[in-house]
């Protein structure tokens, strides 16, 4: 299968100077492969890949997945999209099409290699979920021209075309559904819960509960999250998903905020501010897929032990 002279695997990973693609790709080359890194760095960052630079087995590739990309890989991972609703919604039509045009795009190239592919899909794909914890049974409450549609439809689309290749052309895809990760390399200003509220703690300023705090999310470690994905793309041809991964240790906002003003010692007061339209009340996946499939994965890292190294990060950069 592998297509380099000296018999490694490449690997395609879009996304990658992003905040999941990034350390993916430390856990591929740690396992030996060949990484190509592709990106057009509008959410991405050079520093998360600083310290691959010159590494023999890494290459980066300044691109965008909303056009054709000709390369000779073994596998993909499609992660390429902004992913905060801050960044989503800065430019929500180039988001729609990152997530549509991308999938096709690189859908096509593992056409024409016939070689699998991992579709980064959402927990947004279930909504504002009425069903609890979520299923991937579960076909999602989702509003279609909301300030999130273009982010929650887009991946629905993209889902859609995943399976359409599936059908029409045998490809061995491998969509997974990521419920809300959080580490070291989140975006200090992209407005996502953990860093927003660790950042604030850090530097002392209120901490921004959006309405009453009661809303709930699952916090996922992002090492697991990657063992996770590692797991899924060794699965075999038979195994395509959807699959769910992602904590199933549920906890309300306002929760998190009190953890993170004990563990950072934090003065900072808790304050309210408006809920964003379409805010989804509850959050928490059905693993029992994951578990099944992927040799009986479930997250390791739990929240207290995920927060204290995200805010040794945070602490070093503040
Ligand atoms: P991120 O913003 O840190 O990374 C996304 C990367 O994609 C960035 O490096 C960005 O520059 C790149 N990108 C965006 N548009 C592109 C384009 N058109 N062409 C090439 N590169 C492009 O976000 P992340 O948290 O690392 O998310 C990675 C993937 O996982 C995304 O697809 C996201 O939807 C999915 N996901 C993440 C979470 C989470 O909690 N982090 C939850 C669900 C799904
Ligand atoms: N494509 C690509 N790299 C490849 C092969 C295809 O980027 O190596 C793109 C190309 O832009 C094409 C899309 O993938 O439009 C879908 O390819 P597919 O073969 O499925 O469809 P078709 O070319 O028949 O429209
Ligand atoms: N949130 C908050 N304060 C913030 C940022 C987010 O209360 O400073 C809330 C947000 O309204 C949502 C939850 O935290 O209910 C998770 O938000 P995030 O943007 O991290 O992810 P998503 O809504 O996509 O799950």
């Amino acid at each position: 299968m592998a297509r380099n002279k000296y018999g490694r695997r490449r690997v395609l990973v879009t996304g990658g100077a992003g905040f999941l693609g990034s350390h993916l790709i430390d856990r591929l080359l740690d396992r030996g492969d060949e990484v190509l890194c592709v990106d057009n760095l509008f959410t991405g960052d050079k520093s998360n890949i600083d310290h691959l630079v010159g590494h023999t087995r890494f290459e980066f590739m300044r691109h965008d997945v909303c056009f054709p990309l000709y390369v000779e890989v073994d596998e993909i991972f499609n992660l390429a999209c902004p992913a905060s609703p801050v960044h989503y919604q800065h430019d929500p039509v180039q988001t729609t099409k990152t997530s549509v045009l991308g999938a096709i795009n690189m859908l096509g190239l593992a056409k024409r290699l016939r070689v699998p592919i991992f579709q980064a899909s959402t927990s947004e794909v279930y909504g504002d979920p009425e069903i609890h914890p979520q299923t991937e049974d579960y076909w999602g409450n989702v509003n279609p021209i909301g300030i999130r549609s273009c982010y929650d439809e887009g991946k629905r689309c993209a889902e859609t075309l995943f399976f359409d290749y599936l059908r029409q052309h045998d490809l061995d895809i491998k969509v997974a559904r990521i419920f809300n990760t959080y580490g070291p390399r989140m975006h200090a200003s992209d407005g996502r819960v953990v860093s927003n509220f660790i950042v604030q703690a850090l530097q002392g300023h209120d901490i921004t509960i959006f309405g009453d705090g009661s809303q709930t999310r699952s916090f996922c470690y992002v090492d697991d999250l990657v063992e996770g994905f590692i797991r899924f793309m060794e699965a075999g041809p038979d195994v395509h998903g959807p699959i769910n991964i992602g904590n199933p240790h549920e906890f309300t906002i306002r929760e998190l905020a009190e953890k993170v003003i004990e563990m950072t010692g934090s003065t900072s007061k808790l304050i309210q501010l408006p809920l964003p339209a379409d805010d989804p009340t509850q959050r928490q996946p059905n693993i029992g897929e994951a578990r099944k499939h992927l040799d009986n994965w479930e997250p390791k890292v739990q929240l207290e032990e995920g927060l204290r190294r995200t805010i040794a990060y945070f602490a070093d950069k503040v």
